[in-house]
């Protein structure tokens, strides 16, 4: 009988054992789960005296997938908001949600999303959509941007972090993806897509530093929070080295920040 191992095999059977008590301490190892979030599950009507926001709501009918201004659907006597109409100018009737129904099918359904676009109100073409996603109790309702992006047909072009500077703090630091998606043979669409994460005491626009920090307080801490997501997103010019959308983010963080932020607060 032939019992001769491959020399590989102890080192083998110790990287598995190894991988396996990790896991057993990542995901056994009985942790508090902290309801407590590092922003609030709001988004303001106003920024300044200069955007105004308004609710962005979601068809759920398959098919149909529009989205609308909340302004622009007028509520039943019961407060309730339907569908109008679908693409094809038929009545649609569908029921109407704070995220996509792509969104709704893949996310943990205690994920709390918010979205709201806003105008400028003295540049009325200026518009940017807004963003916070809030994980529920099983934390996996935040996936990497970048993954989500290229899904709907964009191309990044680059990603850089910028900082956006705030009142009585450091700077934040915020990720942003330069895209690209082809409409027509002539016709490209140039934006951008601005975020970062935050912890109940954590900030950070980098998806792996993120993943990092839930590790470490799982471990360590014993401790896991509510993780959110914020994001931002609008026009830019095609040219890469024009970089006059990174005024646009900073105006629009500086000033959505502070409404939404529960960090150094009790
Ligand atoms: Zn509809």
């Amino acid at each position: 009988m032939n019992t001769a191992y491959p020399r590989s095999r102890p080192f083998i059977t110790l990287l598995v054992l190894f991988s396996i008590t990790c896991g057993l301490l990542l995901f056994t190892v009985d942790v508090a789960v902290s309801e407590q979030a590092g922003v609030k599950e709001y988004l303001p009507d106003t920024l300044d005296t200069q955007w105004t926001g308004h609710d962005v709501l979601f068809c759920q009918t398959p098919g149909c997938d529009r989205s609308w201004l909340a302004r622009d659907v007028e509520p039943d006597e019961e407060g309730v908001r339907t569908c109008p109409t679908n693409w094809r100018g038929e009545s649609c009737g569908g029921e109407l949600k704070t995220m996509s129904r792509g969104e709704y099918m893949v996310l943990p359904k205690d994920t709390v999303m918010l979205k709201k676009q806003y105008f400028h109100n003295r540049e009325p073409y200026k518009t940017v959509f807004t963003s916070v996603v809030l994980s529920g109790r099983n934390r996996d309702s935040i996936h990497r941007p970048e993954v989500c992006m290229t899904g709907q047909g964009n191309v990044i072009e680059m990603n850089k972090v910028i900082e956006v500077p705030l009142a009585g703090r450091e700077p934040l630091q915020v990720m942003v993806l330069h895209m690209s998606r082809k409409l027509t043979e002539t016709y490209t669409r140039h934006t951008y897509y601005a975020y970062w994460f935050v912890g109940q005491d954590r900030e950070t626009p980098h998806h792996l530093e993120r993943l990092m920090w839930m590790t470490v307080d799982r471990i360590l801490r014993n401790v896991t929070h509510r993780w959110a997501y914020i994001a931002i997103s609008g026009e830019r010019a095609g040219d890469l080295n024009n970089t006059a959308h990174y005024d646009e983010i900073r105006d629009v963080v500086s000033k959505l920040y502070p409404e939404i932020t529960l960090l150094g607060q009790p």
